[in-house]
C-alpha cells in the first residue's frame, strides 16, 4: 500500500491524520468530513480529500472519482446532519479557491452549508 501524500505542515492533513482533533460527520478511506470550527449557518461542514491537493487550481483528469464521490456525498451529509429536504430546504456548496476566491486553508475543502436562515453570512 502507498502511503497517502500529505503536508506535514498542512492544518487539515493533521486532521485527516487525526493529530488535530475535529467534529467528524464522515469518513472513508479517502474522504473525511467535519464540523467547520466557525459556523455559518445551522449546519456548516467541510468535506477534504484525505490525500493534500492544495486547492481545485490543482485538480487533474485523476481527481475527478474523488471530486464526484465528494460533490455525491453533500447532499446525503447535508440531509443527515439536519439541512431540511430540497427543494424548500437545501443547502450551499462552495469551493473557494486561491486567495483572491476567499481560500485560507490550502488543502482543497467543499463547503456544505445549510439549515434554517437566517445565515451569519451568504
Ligand atoms: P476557506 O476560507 O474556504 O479556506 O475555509 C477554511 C475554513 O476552515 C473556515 O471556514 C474555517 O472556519 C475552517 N477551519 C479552520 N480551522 C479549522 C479547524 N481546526 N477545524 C475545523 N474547521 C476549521
Ligand atoms: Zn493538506
Amino acid at each position: 500500500m502507498t502511503a497517502m501524500q500529505h503536508d506535514p505542515n498542512c492544518l487539515f492533513c493533521k486532521i485527516a491524520r487525526g493529530q488535530i482533533p475535529a467534529r467528524k460527520v464522515y469518513e472513508d478511506d479517502d474522504v473525511l468530513a467535519f464540523h467547520d470550527i466557525h459556523p455559518w449557518a445551522p449546519v456548516h461542514f467541510l468535506l477534504i480529500p484525505k490525500e493534500h491537493l492544495p486547492s481545485l487550481a490543482q485538480v487533474t483528469d485523476a481527481h475527478a472519482p474523488m471530486l464526484g464521490r465528494m460533490l455525491a456525498l453533500a447532499p446525503r451529509l447535508a440531509l443527515q446532519e439536519g439541512c431540511n429536504p430540497y427543494p424548500d430546504g437545501g443547502h450551499r456548496v462552495i469551493i473557494n479557491t486561491g486567495r483572491e476566491g476567499g481560500q485560507e486553508v490550502h488543502h482543497l475543502h467543499v463547503h456544505v452549508i445549510g439549515g434554517p436562515r437566517p445565515w451569519l453570512k451568504g
